[in-house]
């Protein structure tokens, strides 16, 4: 056990424990270890936080983008001396094998670097009027106290992507981590606080999230909700915002089809789709849910496929050599067993895997491959979540097309092709926010991520992650001395 953390409620630049002394448990997914008990917060928390992140907005956002980027900086050089520990502890609250628990923390870094640069780009405009005695002018403002709501698949990652931008935007924030991985979000403040962040400008609340969610949306003062997570979610936050009518920037789930043409690369395709599906064991929003393969080259691809998925190791995360971990929880377990059950007995067949793996304690599932699978089986619809991929073939453009658009999600999608015209004509017909092209690995934060249709709304990363943060005041003047 490497946890010393006692508390996840930080509020006024204070560490608390809960109003009414209840606690949760964070257990380790690879071995069901307990590996921290920590205060419940709610309602009542959530509220003092938001206080605090009102009184401090005022001066907050009075200074300058260059001074607050400062902090932002301090972060980042802090998150680099502590990543080793960072990553750890992420791999023992979420599971994800270490090599991957490292990159996020990279990512989460380049969040803190990124928008620490982009504090003093927020522009406005100088709008050329049709009448010669008036100036116009949009003028940008920090939108107020903002809530940022995080999901458990990228407990560091996710939480950077959203107080970065918000902090150097000039708003100050409410922090609700996941109740299954808060440890990470807790490190992450405790980051701040090093970094010298003035009191109630950073807060947060792990605890009971129907509760918290209510006292974020009830609430006047919050101006932004900013959510990762389930469509399903975020759909409950859209009807609570609409009581104090909140702006909403909305990050959930996805269904990626994954596109191989006969021209692709086999090698290519096969090691990225490997990447993409079995990477954090299947529980990436942008990861393949679905892989369509032309049929002159289906065969041989999936055997490539499968050679690959043979030399994957399962096994607790803390293990350097290990490639899959464990799932989340008992839920997602169970999830992925019904999908893939659900799958065979409508008439699909197995390549590989099919089967819980029970070399060790924790909530693992083999590697999955399945073949044969029709559009009314749940892992056509459903995130899947988990590591099952469906391998189908199709014969022609205009038919892969339509069956990668057949669903309601729209957050990313993948093609492999090495005709360029294909590619782009390809890319333009996909109703998706971000496409993949010889690429499973967008995220970036220098570009704008995010999803179209029930994938959500808005922009995390680039220069337009920060506009979310930003409200655009109009002003008009008129001049006494000036002609018409
Ligand atoms: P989730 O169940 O929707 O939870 C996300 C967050 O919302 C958690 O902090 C959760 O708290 C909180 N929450 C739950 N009920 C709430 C309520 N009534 N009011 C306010 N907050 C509430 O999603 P998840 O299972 O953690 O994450 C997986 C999902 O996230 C997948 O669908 C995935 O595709 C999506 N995702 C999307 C992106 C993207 O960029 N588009 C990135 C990563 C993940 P508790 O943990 O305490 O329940």
């Amino acid at each position: 056990m490497i946890v010393d953390t006692v508390t996840g409620i930080f509020v006024n630049g204070k560490w608390k424990t809960s109003n009414h002394g209840k606690t949760f448990e964070v257990n380790n997914p690879a071995t069901l270890e307990k590996i921290a008990e920590l205060p419940y917060g709610g309602g009542e928390e959530t509220r003092e936080a938001i206080d605090a992140a009102k009184a401090a907005f005022p001066a907050w956002s009075e200074l300058t983008g260059r001074e607050r980027s400062t902090y932002l900086y301090n972060a980042y050089h802090l998150m680099q001396e502590r990543k080793e520990k960072l990553a750890r502890l992420l791999t023992e609250e979420q599971g994800k094998p270490l090599k991957e628990a490292r990159g996020e923390i990279e990512f989460a870094a380049s969040f803190l670097l990124w928008y620490a640069e982009e504090a003093s780009r927020i522009y406005g405009e100088m709008v050329p009027a049709t009448k010669r005695n008036k100036r116009l002018w949009v003028v940008p403002k920090p939108i107020g106290v903002v809530a940022a709501i995080t999901p458990w698949n990228f407990p560091a990652a996710m939480v950077t992507r959203k107080v970065a931008p918000a902090l150097a935007a000039g708003c100050t924030v409410v922090l609700k981590p996941a109740e299954l991985t808060p440890l990470s979000a807790i490190e992450i403040v405790k980051i701040f606080e090093d970094a010298g962040l003035p009191k109630g400008v950073l807060n947060m609340v792990a605890g009971n999230p129907e509760e918290i969610g209510e006292a974020l949306m009830e609430s006047k003062d919050v101006r932004l909700v900013t959510f990762t997570g389930s469509t399903e979610v975020g759909k409950l936050l859209i009807e609570g915002s609409a009581k104090t009518v909140k702006k909403l920037s909305l990050e959930l789930g996805g269904h990626a089809p994954f596109l191989v043409f006969e021209d692709a690369d086999l090698n290519l395709a096969a090691e990225q789709a490997l990447a993409s599906k079995y990477r954090n064991c299947g529980q990436t929003c942008i990861c393949t849910n679905r892989i369509y393969v032309q049929s002159a080259v289906k065969e041989e691809f999936t055997r490539i496929l499968e050679e690959k998925v043979s030399k994957l190791k399962i096994g607790n995360g803390q293990e350097e050599d290990v490639d899959i971990g464990p799932l989340i929880n008992e839920s997602g377990l169970k999830k992925v067993k019904d999908q893939v059950e659900d799958a065979l007995s409508k008439g699909a067949d197995l390549y590989t895997g099919g089967s819980q793996w029970s070399g060790e304690n924790g909530y693992y599932y083999e590697p999955t491959i399945l073949a044969n699978v029709t559009e009314e089986m749940k892992i056509m619809s459903q995130e899947t979540f988990g590591p099952v991929v469906p391998v189908m073939a199709f014969e022609n453009e205009e038919e892969v097309i339509s069956k990668a658009n057949d669903t309601d999600y729209g957050l990313a999608a993948f093609l492999f092709t090495n005709d360029l015209n294909r590619a782009i004509t390809i890319m333009e017909k996909l109703d998706y926010g971000i496409i993949g092209i010889n690429d499973v690995f967008p995220g970036t934060a220098e570009a704008p991520f995010g999803g179209i249709k029930e994938s959500g709304m808005g922009k995390e990363g680039g220069h337009e992650g920060i506009q979310e943060f930003v409200e655009m005041k109009y002003v008009s003047i008129g001049l006494q001395n000036g002609k018409q």
